[in-house]
């Protein structure tokens, strides 16, 4: 049993640019049918879940759909759940389906955090990702949240933008630092194959920005938000003392979660699930009464160390060096001391974790452990 939810709408006003995320057209026609398919699930899981300590409805873009349907699926998980009074409970949001009243709703129905698409303030840039709303749109979203009484409020920034400069990235952050959301996440952007975005690339129409300004952005970003009294606990998350995302940290720490919707994954009991991605046949197995799962695996003593490197090492705080498996100790240490020669890890308190310079390098630090750790599997 869980403490942990997440619920997934994958739906979108329309698909950006760069994404690869599951994610389809909102239809209105199909919005009923969605919702009741997720209270349903809901209640075939009820034995998974209890005493949330947090719940996150993500997507795609939540917000499409109305306060009411928000408010059913939330009246669902109470009716089959306790939610802790203290429960963080996020919803996503983009620009342009968040307004004071919607918003305002939201809050009495109980979701207490908020995490808004913002991207970019700037317009040129936005029509770059292919973001279906503007800069005006990202301020007034995180006004209206603010004005409907949300304290408790995240924004994502994506820098690597092409035609993006480090002054106008710069700039952005301080503009979105004015508002003050509690929370700020900065993603680099990343031309994922079969996106029009790699295409774009690929055939010289667009140009991202040279790779050491993208460095040069990442480090500007931690710099500001640090002198703004943002901790930088993730690799791209920052959070005033307080604001960290304990829905996230969960994951990074390999807790236990249940995810409900269509593509949402569970982990629970060293197995992880995920659900039918393809809507109509979701709503369909769940409404014969079946699980919607499509994929279940047994996560082996391997795997498992596996994880707690490629997550924990998410965290600046890094891993606990006391929860690595005793046989994978020396392995790792191995793989930490050559990393450390290139000033990449660092071992403090007991913890393994990134240096600085290893922060941007983080998949290339994580690959080097894995391999260290697979290259001596029996
Ligand atoms: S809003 Fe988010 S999930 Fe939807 S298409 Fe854009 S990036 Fe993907």
């Amino acid at each position: 049993m869980t403490n942990y939810l997440y619920v997934h709408i994958p739906f979108c006003m329309k698909k950006c640019l760069y994404c690869d995320f599951y994610s389809i057209p909102f239809e209105s026609s199909i919005t009923e049918d969605y919702i009741n398919a997720v209270c349903k699930e809901i209640k075939l899981r009820e034995e998974s879940a209890d005493s949330l300590k947090t719940m996150y409805i993500g997507g795609g873009t939540p917000t499409i759909f109305s306060e009411k349907d928000i408010q059913n699926i939330l009246n669902a998980v109470k009716e089959n759940c306790f939610i802790n009074p203290d429960a963080e409970i996020t919803i996503e949001a983009n620009p342009g389906t968040i307004s004071a009243h919607k918003a305002e709703k939201l809050l009495k129905s109980g979701i207490n955090r908020i995490s808004i698409g913002i991207q970019s303030l700037v317009d040129e840039e936005l029509v770059a990702l292919g973001r279906s709303h503007t800069a005006t749109d990202a301020i007034n979203a995180l006004k209206n949240v603010r004005r409907a009484g949300f304290m408790n409020v995240s924004t994502d920034l994506i820098y690597g933008i092409p035609g993006q400069s480090l002054a106008v990235w710069e700039l952005t952050i301080l503009k979105i630092i004015e508002l003050a959301p509690g929370h700020i996440s900065t993603y680099e952007l990343t031309p994922e194959e079969n996106t029009p975005l790699h295409e774009y690339i690929k055939s010289g129409r667009i140009m991202l920005p040279d790779e050491d300004v993208i460095s040069e952005m990442y480090y500007k970003g931690i710099d500001i938000l640090k002198t703004h009294g943002y901790i930088h606990y993730e690799i791209s998350n920052f959070a005033k003392p307080g604001y960290e995302c304990i829905h996230n940290l969960n994951y990074w720490n390999r807790g236990e979660y249940l995810g409900i919707g269509a593509g949402a994954h569970s982990f629970s009991n060293g197995k992880r699930t995920a659900n039918l991605k393809d809507v109509p046949n979701y709503i369909k197995n769940v409404n014969k009464g079946k699980l919607p799962v499509a994929e279940e695996i047994e996560i082996t003593k391997d795997e498992a160390a596996r994880e707690l490197i490629f997550l924990g090492l998410r965290k600046t705080d890094g891993i606990d060096t006391s929860l690595i498996p005793v046989e994978k100790r020396e392995l790792i240490k191995k793989a930490a001391e050559e990393l450390h020669d290139h000033g990449l890890v660092e071992i403090k308190n007991n913890h393994l974790r990134l240096t600085r310079k290893g922060l941007i390098l983080s998949n290339e630090v994580i690959v080097k452990v894995l391999l260290r750790i697979d290259a001596n599997r029996p």
